[in-house]
């Protein structure tokens, strides 16, 4: 049996009618930035979400970007971030000239650590990116406290989580602003690079309109410094189409989780993705720890990967560098040792298929060889 990584083309070959027509009617008008169809998509996507404005862009990257650009970050601040975390997050900093602070993840939500957060702040802390890693949203109350103690703007990255919950409220809207990416591998994933930004601030929206168009809202005349981050109208016309089936395809991905736990909770060689009591996840990823000694973990994960791989599964690993021992950031001067808890998921975790058209045969076949591994092991 072949079980792929992630497989875009059965969702197409399922949707392909509806894809086909709405990209025809985009090619027949002529108008391929912006227009009806992203227009169309932003309303029906902050709708859903429970939020004011969707602002639709060229990517998630740029989502990240614009956000902490629009909030003025700049030069001399600093931006706290997960230190797990996918490196866009961390470039929304570094592309307004402020610095990246990272902090450890919570060893059970993978997410970053509430009670860390308070040692890193300082005059210089502007704002905190809460990541919602793998579609479960970080513990926003205490972010939410800490922001309005010390002033500063509390930002979702919820590229990995659309239409994830916390205590019921759904994430676009529990900070300032979010961003989302429809990378094609994403949960909603665009035919190409697609983002957005989403907020309930009027002014902040107006903002992130302009800086997207160039810094203008007249053509030509340019009020605001800016940039070209729009969402071009094939992707805002294929978003449209897929957002319709959203629901449908995140209970999915919820029933493969539960699948994947029936089968494998009583296996003591493993940890499984814990979903938090005020989450509901949405499984972007589900990410896997062996559970060996610190100093087997790695090659643990890897010949556990390796086995998988010979059997036809396909498996990621998400992420296998922590932000803070990347090339690109020596000299913030972080050494191994400094996040313990981001340091061990890269080097146990290991992320198994997931997306809403895994038969049960599929996962069954998976769990299996999870389990056979383990006895040829011992
Ligand atoms: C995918 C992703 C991004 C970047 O999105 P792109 O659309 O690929 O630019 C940012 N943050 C996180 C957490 C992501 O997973």
């Amino acid at each position: 049996m072949q079980v792929p990584f992630l497989d875009l083309k059965t969702q197409y070959k399922q949707i392909k009618s509806e894809i086909d027509k709405a990209i025809t009617e985009v090619l027949e008008s002529t108008s391929f930035i912006l227009g009806k169809p992203v227009q169309e998509f932003e309303s029906e996507f902050a709708k859903m979400h429970d939020v004011k404005h969707c602002v639709g862009l060229s990517s998630g990257t740029d989502g990240n970007h614009i956000a902490l650009w629009a909030l003025g970050i700049k030069s001399g601040d600093e931006v706290i971030i997960p230190a797990n975390t996918f490196i866009a997050t961390a470039w929304g900093a570094t592309l307004c000239g402020a610095k990246p602070v990272f902090v450890d993840c919570h060893p059970e939500s993978y997410n970053i650590d509430t009670e860390k957060v308070e040692n890193v702040i300082n005059k210089k802390t502007k704002a905190i990116v809460a990541v919602h890693l793998y579609g479960q949203p970080a513990d926003i109350d205490p972010l939410i406290e800490i922001a309005r103690e010390y002033n500063i703007y509390l930002v979702e990255d919820a590229a990995q989580a659309h239409l994830a919950e916390y205590k019921g409220r759904k994430v676009g809207g529990l900070g300032i602003c979010a961003s989302f990416s429809f990378y094609p591998g994403k949960n909603l994933g665009a035919y190409g690079e697609a983002g957005a930004v989403t907020t309930n601030d009027d002014e902040l929206a107006q903002k992130f309109r302009m800086i997207r168009d160039h810094g203008s809202v007249k053509k030509y005349t340019h009020v605001l410094l800016g940039h070209n981050y729009r969402m071009e109208s094939i992707q805002g016309a294929v978003l449209k189409v897929k957002l319709k089936y959203l629901e449908k395809w995140t209970e999915e991905r919820r029933r493969v989780a539960s699948r994947y736990r029936e089968l494998l909770s009583d296996l003591e060689e493993i940890k499984l993705p814990v979903e938090m009591p005020y989450a509901k996840h949405v499984y972007h990823l589900f990410v896997i720890q062996v559970n060996s000694k610190p100093d087997k973990r790695q090659e643990v994960r890897d010949k556990l990967q390796r086995f998988l791989n010979e059997n036809g599964i396909g498996t990621g690993l998400h992420y296998p560098i922590p932000l803070h021992l990347q090339p690109c950031f020596k000299e913030l001067g972080y050494k191994r040792g400094d996040f313990p808890v981001a340091e061990q998921l890269a080097e146990s975790g290991l992320s198994l298929p997931i997306y809403p058209e895994l038969t049960d045969e599929q996962i069954e076949y998976v769990a299996e060889k999870i389990r056979e591994f383990f006895r040829r092991k011992c």
